[in-house]
């Protein structure tokens, strides 16, 4: 049987990491493409609540805490992340206490948030804000961009430095550029790493699938800026290049490769990955792994350079630039078919709703399939249908491989 023997390292740093909030001197809490490295740099631990409603969905939980949430008035159609997690912390419970040994969520000193992913994280952290009677401060990018240019990439280096004084104020410790730089470099080192254990299955066959990524991508999303992320993809791309030079993957024979676009469906990972090894297919990249990858970071110009990775995220894009980094990851993975998960509560991380299937297919050749679900809240997802829907593009790419 096919294995990762480094999953069992994953599980011991996950561990440390949520241990590590139990004796904490001072916590943040951070969105998930936010500016971990600063606060770090201020030793805080840092928290991120869209790492919860992840767990909250793949434990299949979230469905349980939704309507909690919705009493208070929140729609019942906005981020399942936000209205899971809210509603997890007014029944409160979390799957930290039983799989972390946790007594809750960590306990906030400060809430820091970047709109670059979606504006629910600001009202999703304002509400916690409230709810702990602790400070928010956010940091507001230009939305969708081509290519961020010098002004508002300096408007947003400036809004770095502007929180600057909470992070003071709430972590006792004066801002020191020296911290800052390594651990930004230390964060760079951890992503570039990552970067190349998502790029070992462009090799055939390939070592890692997307449902792998998504675990293995703990500590990309949780632990940047720490030796604990370097030193974990370290032993991973060794373990995978290993598997490279054997011939090792995951798919004895890959009839076609896959690319996954959008937000995983986290309740169903496991379904959906046997669904595809029991068709041959072999899902080797997704959007949604590279979304931490920062090729941008620099430690010698720390806050122009976090300004442009952060606000460079594939979510932030236009359309075109979107378009243009589907291609070349396509390319790069010699991808036969195309699969955008439609997540109805996220239409931020979904890119079925303005036409780009279409035209990727139109301008590609490559086949699509728009599968519809969520991240969460598995009400929007038809097991049944989206099965025999995915069959039977499986088959079609099947097809055109043997005609060409
Ligand atoms: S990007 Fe989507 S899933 Fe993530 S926090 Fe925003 S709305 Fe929720």
């Amino acid at each position: 049987m096919y294995e990762i023997k480094t999953t069992k390292l994953l599980k011991n740093v996950m561990k440390d990491y949520f241990s590590s909030f139990m004796s904490a001197r001072k916590i943040a809490w951070c969105t998930s493409v936010g500016p971990a490295e600063l606060l770090r740099s201020f030793g805080f631990e840092v928290y991120f609540p869209e790492n919860h409603g992840a767990l909250l969905g793949a434990t299949r939980q979230a469905g349980d805490f939704i309507p909690s949430t919705v009493a208070l008035g929140y729609s019942g159609d906005i981020c399942s992340y936000l209205t899971s997690d809210i509603g997890a912390y007014l029944n409160k419970k979390t799957p930290l206490a039983e799989h972390y040994g946790l007594n809750g969520i960590p306990k906030p000193d400060l809430i820091v948030y970047n709109t670059n992913q979606c504006r629910e994280v600001q009202d999703w952290f304002t509400w916690f804000a409230r709810e702990f009677k602790c400070p928010a401060v956010g940091i507001f990018p230009p939305r969708h961009v081509e290519e961020a240019g010098e002004a508002e990439i300096k408007d947003v280096a400036a809004q770095f430095k502007a929180i600057i004084p909470s992070c003071e104020e709430a972590s006792g410790k004066k801002f020191d550029i020296d911290h800052f730089r390594e651990t930004l470099l230390m964060s760079k080192e951890a992503t570039l790493l990552w970067k190349e254990v998502l790029a070992t299955s462009k090799n055939t066959p390939a070592p890692l699938s997307f449902f792998d990524g998504t675990i293995h991508m703990g500590p990309i999303v949780v632990l940047r800026g720490t030796q604990a992320a370097k030193d974990y993809y370290t032993a991973l791309l060794a373990e995978l290049r290993e598997k490279i030079s054997s011939e090792k993957g995951f798919l004895e024979k890959e009839k076609s490769r896959i690319y996954w676009d959008g937000m995983p469906i986290w309740g169903k990972l496991r379904t959906l990955s046997e669904l595809f090894v029991q068709n041959n297919s072999a899902v080797v990249a997704s959007t949604y792994c590279n979304s931490w990858v920062f090729d941008a970071f620099d430690e010698n110009d720390p806050f122009v350079s976090s300004a442009k990775a952060y606000t460079e995220i594939f979510i932030n894009r236009s359309e075109n630039a979107k378009m243009r980094m589907l291609k070349e990851l396509s390319e790069e993975f010699r991808i036969d078919g195309m699969i955008f998960h439609n997540a109805k509560t996220c239409f931020n991380n979904s890119n079925a709703n303005f036409g780009l299937p279409l035209r990727f297919y139109r301008e590609t050749g490559i086949p699509v399939l728009v599968v519809e679900g969520d991240l969460c809240d598995l009400r929007f997802f038809s097991e049944g249908q989206s099965i025999t829907k995915i069959e039977t593009f499986i088959e079609q790419l099947e097809s055109i491989r043997v005609t060409h």
